[in-house]
Formats: structure tokens, C-alpha cells, sequence
């Protein structure tokens, strides 16, 4: 399923490398990979890059212990570039920022897909314990009711100058949202879809 990356492609063997978090979406830093780095990253879970400074194979974290622990990759189109979705165990970055680029705080929206995988899979788990399970297991009609309840919490949240209750509030309405969604086995994909269709209908 996955392609395989070809490291004849540049004279020196070696294959620029993207690492992105898999939970933000963050695109966390970038190095260069032979064929010797990918194998040991395949091997260990660690990321491991060849550096061209160092002249060497250099694992992420060996001394900082700020390593990127390897949950899948992916090979480009013409197999010259390599796609890493790794977690990383504290900043990634050697000036100790989160991305070698500096971003501000952007990205978390991209929770949303995590969260609804999470769902998803709490779904599919019908021996699962969790609240999200049981919520699943009442039935469309109570988790639709649930919004609606979430839904004037924050109501009442709105009239108060409390940001804290109202965030939690927010938060209740979003996450049971998402629930109801996937109850419905619909996606959040086809209700932003509405969205952009009606914002281009402008
Ligand atoms: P580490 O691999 O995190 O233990 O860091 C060891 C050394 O690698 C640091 O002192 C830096 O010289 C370099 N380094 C660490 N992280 C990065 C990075 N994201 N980009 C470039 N160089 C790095
Ligand atoms: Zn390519
Ligand atoms: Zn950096
Ligand atoms: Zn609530």
C-alpha cells in the first residue's frame, strides 16, 4: 500500500524528509534521509535522519531525549520525498520551539479529525466502556438530545461574563456535535462541504 521511497533519485542518495504531527498537523521539521536513516526510523519508531553536517546518522532526540516516535509515513507521487507523521516527545526544534519555523499556536483545529477518529473507533467498540461508547449505545434520539442540552448550557453560558464555563460549555456542544454527527454516519467532510458549496454560491 505504501510506496516505496527511491533514493537513486539524487546523486547522494538522499531524500528530504517531513516529519508532521499527526494529532496538530503541524509540520514540525524537515532533514534528509538515506537509505540507511529510513530503515533505522522503520526499525526503531525513532526518526532518524542522515546529517549533513554531522556526517553521520543522527536520531532526533539522542541527546536532547526530545525524540519523534514514528506512528506512520508516506512516499510522494514519484517516490523523492518522504512524508513522516511522528509524535514528538518535547520541542522539536533546537532553539526549543514546538516547529523549526516558529508558527504560532495554529493548528489545533486539526484535533477535530483525531477527536473524530476517537469517536469513530468508540463506536466500532461496542464493549467499550467509555462515556462516548454508552452515548452510542443509547441511540441517535438521546444523543441528539444531549446537543440540544449542551446546546442551551451554552446559552446560559453566553449571558454570564464567565470564560471558563462558557469554554467548557463550547467544548461539551462541539465534542457531542461530533458525536451526532458520527451516530448519523455522516462526517464533518460533508457538513463543511455544505459550507464551502454555499460560501462559492456567493
Ligand atoms: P537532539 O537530536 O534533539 O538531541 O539535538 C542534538 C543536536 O542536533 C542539537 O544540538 C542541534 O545541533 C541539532 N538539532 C536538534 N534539533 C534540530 C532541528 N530540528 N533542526 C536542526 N538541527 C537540530
Ligand atoms: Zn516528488
Ligand atoms: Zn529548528
Ligand atoms: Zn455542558
Amino acid at each position: 500500500m505504501n510506496r516505496i521511497p527511491n533514493f537513486l533519485k539524487n546523486s547522494d542518495g538522499l531524500l528530504p524528509a517531513i516529519i508532521q504531527d499527526p494529532i496538530t498537523g503541524k509540520v514540525l521539521m524537515q532533514g534528509y534521509m538515506n537509505q540507511e536513516a529510513f530503515d533505522h526510523t522503520i526499525a526503531t519508531k525513532k526518526v532518524t535522519f542522515f546529517s549533513r553536517s554531522k556526517q553521520r546518522l543522527w536520531t532526533k532526540g539522542e541527546t536532547t531525549e526530545n525524540y519523534l516516535n514514528l506512528v506512520d509515513y508516506k512516499i510522494d507521487c514519484d517516490g523523492d520525498s518522504i512524508l513522516i507523521k511522528a509524535t514528538p516527545d518535547g520541542p522539536t526544534c533546537h532553539t526549543g520551539d514546538d516547529t523549526c519555523w516558529q508558527e504560532s499556536n495554529t493548528g489545533k483545529v486539526m484535533f477535530i479529525d483525531h477527536l473524530t477518529k476517537i469517536i469513530k473507533d468508540r463506536k466500532n467498540n461496542p464493549t467499550d466502556t467509555s462515556y462516548t461508547a454508552s452515548l452510542f449505545k443509547k441511540g441517535i434520539n438521546k444523543v441528539a438530545q444531549k446537543v440540544g442540552e449542551e446546546a442551551v448550557e451554552i446559552v446560559i453560558e453566553a449571558k454570564d461574563d464567565n470564560k471558563d464555563l462558557f469554554l467548557g460549555e463550547a467544548a461539551d456542544l462541539l465534542y457531542h456535535y461530533l458525536v451526532l454527527i458520527e451516530a448519523k454516519d455522516y462526517t464533518l467532510d460533508e457538513v463543511l462541504e455544505v459550507l464551502i458549496q454555499r460560501h462559492q454560491a456567493k
